[in-house]
């Protein structure tokens, strides 16, 4: 770490203007009693590529800069502040005095940073020694300047300008639709024991819990409250393996004993499905054996996240990560987890990389991380393909040893549907797609929506979206959803009914120190075991898919504005407006709807019909011959206004038609709220009713309010003859002739019912 004084820069700015900086993650002093507090963060736009994070709490930090000669002087800090905040600052030895800074509007990225002057006065030369004191907002650094105005340091550059023929290149595909490895999982079905559990818990029980005795009775305990299967950590952050393992540093405690499978053998010992968590991305020990497989930002700078470096997937730590997986395979572990972002959001500038992607582009890689620079969203793409090639490695190699194998692959921010990290490709790699109860929504999009003042879906309808982009891109597969923070055995159920129910598996986060905590937890459990057999088997219902435009997304950024009005808007308008008319909604990716891969649905809707592939166009007018019925955005249906948003839904369903009706089951009653998704074709159909479940904040549990009352007066209309059954409870159903109908009505219900609907 640089001392404050020593990380001093003179910088010449403007005609007249000098600029001293002080980093603000250098400081000379720091005090908090909170170990955490002030740490060192990446960000491409900070000065000095950092920024100073968990700077509020309580504690300050001193910075000294040296004013070089007597005169005015004025003192400026650049940071990053959601919202406005008010931050007591002064000279050491004064009182300091208190400013309400304005808030920037987001905490990291290029328009991010703002400055806030704190300080003119009169200054002899020497040695000034300020203190910050802790406040919600991001330092960045302290410039110190003689000139009138806001201080130039740091000031992004000017986007990058490319010649015509670079730009034909840049425009040329990367990504065929129908990679050759897509053959290998084309229709793939999830093992059956992943879609038979409904409900898993996970555990975080990182090494620092080792000498813990829940660290050893954690799987009878979870066993014991109902658990079948449960995601454990056999590796947690950049540490070595937990095993002898034959690659790469091995923790001083695993030498001798094989702590990775004691805690798998244990585990199924008491009749629990173990997945591991295996931290693939960040590697202390490896790094530092081989720096050349280190991935670098564009200033050659090792790439970081919680303070571990990230390797790179264009070197050989794909091989490396390899050997470890079959290791843990050869130990009986059933599945993976693979969280988090996979490779830098940002791409790699590493040599490997650069050879790679001029060999496959014939481009120079990009000058620097500026999301205005189309040769830098290339490398973005490219970024995109290295994810799935080493998912496509580690999936075959896995699968070679072992065919029940899960892997659950990490979709990061991709369900906002306005990220494009990771691609529409990668979930066809996933037996279920690993995401977050709360990723349907985003940072980026509720800035979005509060600067331009868009409207969106309740957060219901996106939580929905957000679960169905991770089944549907995986093919209808159960997506494997992350719910931490429950403080209620109301909460989980809730949350988990509103998972199962759009198909997915509800993975309950107990908190470590209260594991098992059967109190919260059982009741969610139970839920699931009890859904799973009943789901197993069955795909999501087809009626109308709505298509993921990536290539229009890929056209349309880095203006999210644009993106949102044209493409996400619309999409989360559409599914809302089905969601709530109790009508099946599926979403199909770029490499779905190139396949064509249009099966059960009998109405397309299509946000941006100008940026599909030649492939896409094919599979689209096969699907209109077929008797498909195509609709695509319209310009009068206004998806962002507060109003026009119900007219434009209402549209939409005149648009369908009276066609949309064919469904020959139909649920009617109970509230508008009620989620209503509906499994399977044919004569066999399960409706799986959840209660509201946007009551339940997983992000801040106290935003978490009351319950919603059970659900009552809900009745499933299905042709005479028909015969129902409530799953869960294992009740039949009387049904009521009303002409060539039978009426069922549904027992009250908490949170989820299943009705299962067979028809003759
Ligand atoms: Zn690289």
């Amino acid at each position: 770490m640089l001392s404050g004084l020593t990380s001093l820069l003179l910088a010449s700015a403007g005609a007249h203007a000098e600029e001293l900086v002080v980093e603000a993650e250098a400081p000379r002093g720091r005090e908090s009693s909170e170990r955490a507090f002030a740490q060192a963060h990446y960000d491409r736009w900070a000065s000095g590529r950092e920024c100073l994070i968990r700077f509020g709490g309580e504690g300050r930090c001193t910075y000294t800069v040296t004013v070089p000669r007597s005169g005015r002087w004025h003192l400026w800090l650049r940071y990053a502040a959601r919202s406005v905040v008010s931050l007591d600052a002064g000279l050491v030895g004064c009182e300091l005095t208190r400013s309400l800074v304005p808030a920037t509007g987001a905490l990291e990225g290029r328009e991010a940073w703002g400055w806030v002057r704190l300080l003119s006065a009169d200054l002899a030369a020497g040695p000034l020694d300020f203190v910050l004191a802790a406040a919600p907002l991001r330092p960045d650094c302290l410039v110190l300047t003689d000139g009138a105005g806001p201080p130039t340091h740091a000031a992004p550059p000017a986007p990058v300008v490319h010649a015509p023929e670079t730009l034909a290149l840049i425009s040329r595909e990367l990504a065929s639709d129908r990679p050759s490895w897509m053959d290998d999982v084309r229709g793939l079905r999830p093992p059956a024991w992943y879609d038979r559990v409904r409900a898993s818990l996970h555990t975080r029980l990182s090494p620092r819990w080792r000498e813990r005795e829940t660290f050893h009775t954690a799987a009878r305990a979870l066993r014991d409250i109902g658990a079948l299967a449960i995601v454990r950590h056999l590796r947690t952050l950049g540490e070595g393996a937990w095993w002898p393992s034959a690659v790469g540093p091995v923790e001083p405690w695993a030498r001798d004993e094989d702590v990775a499978t004691g805690i798998i053998a244990r585990a199924h010992g008491v009749g629990l499905r173990l997945i591991a968590y295996y931290r693939h991305t960040e590697d202390v020990g490896v790094a530092a054996e081989h720096p050349d497989w280190a991935a670098r930002d564009d200033s050659g700078r090792v790439y970081t996240r919680n303070g571990r470096p990230l390797l790179c997937w264009n070197s050989p730590y794909v091989e490396h990560v390899e050997t470890r997986l079959l290791e843990l395979v050869e130990r009986g572990v059933d599945g993976f987890y693979f969280d988090e972002v996979h490779q830098p959001p940002t791409g790699c500038w590493c040599g490997a990389c650069r050879a790679r992607f001029s060999a496959t582009t014939a481009l120079p890689h990009p000058t620097t991380i500026d999301d205005r620079d189309p040769l830098y969203r290339k490398l973005l793409e490219f970024n995109d393909l290295t994810i799935e090639r080493a998912f496509v490695r580690w999936r075959r190699a896995i699968r070679a040893r072992r065919e029940d194998a899960v892997l659950l692959i990490g979709s990061y921010r991709s369900p906002d549907l306005l990220d494009s990290h990771t691609s529409g490709r990668l979930p066809r790699l996933a037996d279920g797609v690993k995401t977050e109860f709360e990723k349907g929504l985003s940072a980026r999009t509720e800035r979005l929506l509060a600067r331009t003042g868009f409207a969106a879906p309740p957060r219901a309808a996106r939580l929905a979206l957000g679960w169905s982009w991770c089944r549907d891109a995986a093919e209808g597969r159960p997506p494997h959803v992350w719910i931490p923070r429950l403080r209620s055995t109301a909460a989980a159920q809730a949350a988990a009914a509103g998972v199962i129910a759009h198909g997915g598996v509800a993975n309950l986060d107990p908190p470590e120190a209260t594991i098992p905590d059967g109190r919260t937890f059982a009741a969610a459990l139970d839920l699931g075991n009890r859904a799973g057999p009943a789901l197993a088997g069955l795909q999501p219902t087809r009626l109308v898919a709505l298509h993921h435009p990536e290539r229009a997304l890929a056209r349309l950024a880095p203006d999210d504005t644009a993106a949102w009005r044209e493409v996400v808007g619309p999409l989360n308008g559409a599914f809302e407006t089905l969601l709530r008319a109790r009508l099946p909604v599926g979403l199909v990716s770029d490499c779905l709807l190139a396949e064509g891969a249009l099966e059960g649905y009998a109405f397309l809707f299509l946000p941006a019909p100008g940026d599909l592939s030649p492939q896409m166009r094919e599979a689209v007018a096969g699907f209109a011959r077929r008797g498909g019925r195509v609709i695509t955005n319209r310009v009068e249906w206004d998806w962002c206004d507060g109003t026009d948003r119900l007219r434009a839904g209402q549209a939409l369903l005149e648009a369908l038609g009276p066609e949309r009706h064919r469904r020959s089951i139909v649920v009617s009653g109970g509230p508008a709220a009620l989620h209503v998704v509906s499994h399977g074709e044919g004569s066999r159909q399960v409706l799986a009713l959840a209660n509201d479940f946007a009551w339940v904040d997983t992000l801040r549990p106290r935003g978490t309010s009351a319950p919603r009352a059970p659900v009552e007066g809900v009745r499933v209309l299905a042709p005479a003859g028909a015969r129902a059954r409530e799953l869960l409870s294992g009740e039949r159903l009387r049904p009521r002739r009303d002409g060539n109908r039978s009426i069922f009505e549904v027992a009250p219900f908490a949170h989820l019912a299943l009705v299962e609907v067979e028809l003759f």
